[in-house]
């Protein structure tokens, strides 16, 4: 089936209101495996939202509209399906008698405004509403359904819920057994991308592929669009294979679980000695449930005195290479082993901003060490962006360096923000 989102209000056009009403509404649509056409979004005028539906109606089997249902003269949602269909609008008796009681019961009194709520075209039918007043409406344009719902987020979920959902299945729609897959990267070569994607990018692929950047980490999201599961499978499969060794894993799973669940494997253990990230990663890897089995803790050294006191760093090390260099990290991780214990140890030591930075270590520069059984790996960072996603970008490079190290992939592997790896 196929469906379009029709939103509208003078609030969202002047940026007074965020529209989070489409976004809400596609997802429910595509969960139940609808295929969305088309959104629209408009001002509270009959004559545009009449000639908006009438140009949805013709592509899709059904047309969702919120907003503009209230009792206010600027809500015109109503009058402008009455003039698209040529119907005009009647009082729903029922309706009428499910308003007045809202009203009896709140001990108001109702007025001619809210008469209007009770409206509809007369070939129409009203559905209450149980959080707010104005009814939803379900009229038919030839082959498509028309669904007028309320703009309140809370009432159009409710309506959402109670309604459409239900009419949905008496439509022969069923949940979607065949679900979107995302597979989650991070480090991959954006110049890389599209020989690594080749047809899989096609717009005519089925499944459908798009792709998102999201903190750094770079998303493939593939839409089922009426394939299989075992498609689907063989789809992710491939698309993984030429995303490696960049993927760390799909849909819900993070990185830090994916190390989590690679570091338990072994039965190893991991420590940490931060500098820029000052607990960014341990705070990350104890955002994992049952980190405990895995992650001993880690040393938070900031100053240079810290780096000195608490991990033995020397103070002709740090007055020689400084401290963000590749032999302060290395001295980091092999303290932070030996130390605590564990078998594996990540050490973070870089230049945040938007102060400190100097010619030879600009901003964003960041060194990182991986060191773990038999193996001392180091590497230079260029992260772009501000303090924060200087940070962040230098917690997952770290931990994508540790998951390299335990799947046997080279640590050193390019990532988009490489300087020098020699
Ligand atoms: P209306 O039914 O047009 O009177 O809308 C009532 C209220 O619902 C608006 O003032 C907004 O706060 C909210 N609303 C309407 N449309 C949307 C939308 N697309 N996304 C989020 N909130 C909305
Ligand atoms: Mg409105």
């Amino acid at each position: 089936m196929k469906a379009s989102i029709l939103v509208v209000g003078d609030e969202l056009l002047g940026g007074r209101c965020q529209d989070t009403n489409s976004g809400w509404l596609c997802s429910r649509l595509r969960a139940l495996g609808l295929e969305i056409v088309e959104g629209r979004c408009g001002p509270d005028d009959q004559s545009w939202i009449a000639s908006a539906m009438s140009d949805l109606a013709k592509k899709s089997d059904l047309v969702l509209v919120t907003g503009g249902l209230g009792p206010t003269p600027d809500d015109l949602t109503r009058e402008g399906l009455s003039i698209f269909l040529a119907d005009p609008l009647v009082v729903d008796e029922e309706a009428f008698a499910w308003i007045q009681e809202h009203f009896s019961n709140a001990g108001l009194e109702m007025g001619p405004s809210q008469s209007r709520l009770a409206m509809r075209p007369s070939g129409a039918a009203c559905f209450p509403n149980h959080v707010g007043t104005a009814p939803s409406i379900l009229s038919r344009d030839e082959g498509t359904a028309i669904w007028l719902l309320p703009g309140p987020p809370r009432e159009l979920h409710d309506a959402w819920e109670r309604h459409v959902k239900k009419w949905l299945v008496t439509q022969g729609q069923r949940d979607q057994v065949v679900k979107p897959i995302t597979i989650k990267c991070f480090g991959l070569i954006e110049a890389d991308l599209e020989s690594r994607l080749g047809s899989l990018a096609d717009r005519s692929h089925r499944p459908l592929a798009g792709t998102r950047i999201s903190q750094g980490e770079f998303h493939l999201h593939l839409d089922p669009c009426g394939v299989d599961q075992a498609s689907m499978d063989e789809c992710a499969r491939r698309a993984r294979s030429q995303l490696h060794p960049y993927d760390f894993g799909q849909d819900a799973q993070t990185l830090p679980q994916i190390v989590g669940v690679r570091l338990k494997a072994r039965g190893e253990t991991l420590s940490t000695a931060e500098s820029c990230t000052a607990g960014l990663i341990s705070s990350a890897i104890v955002g994992v449930s049952g980190s405990s089995e895995w992650f001993h803790g880690g040393w938070v050294v900031y100053s240079n005195q810290m780096k000195q006191s608490c991990l033995d760093v020397s103070s002709e090390l740090i007055e020689r290479d400084g401290a963000v260099s590749r032999e302060v990290v290395e001295s980091l991780a092999r303290a932070a082993t030996s130390q605590s214990g564990s078998d594996w140890a990540l050490a973070v030591s870089g230049v945040a901003g938007p102060g400190g930075g100097t010619p030879e270590k600009p901003v964003g520069t960041v060194w990182i060490a991986c060191h773990g059984p038999g193996m001392s790996h180091q590497r230079c960072f260029r992260f772009s962006g501000d303090r924060s996603v200087v940070r962040h970008r230098s917690m997952m490079a770290s931990l994508q360096m540790l998951r390299w190290s335990l799947e046997g992939v080279d640590p050193l592997t390019p990532m988009s923000w490489d300087v020098a790896n020699d």
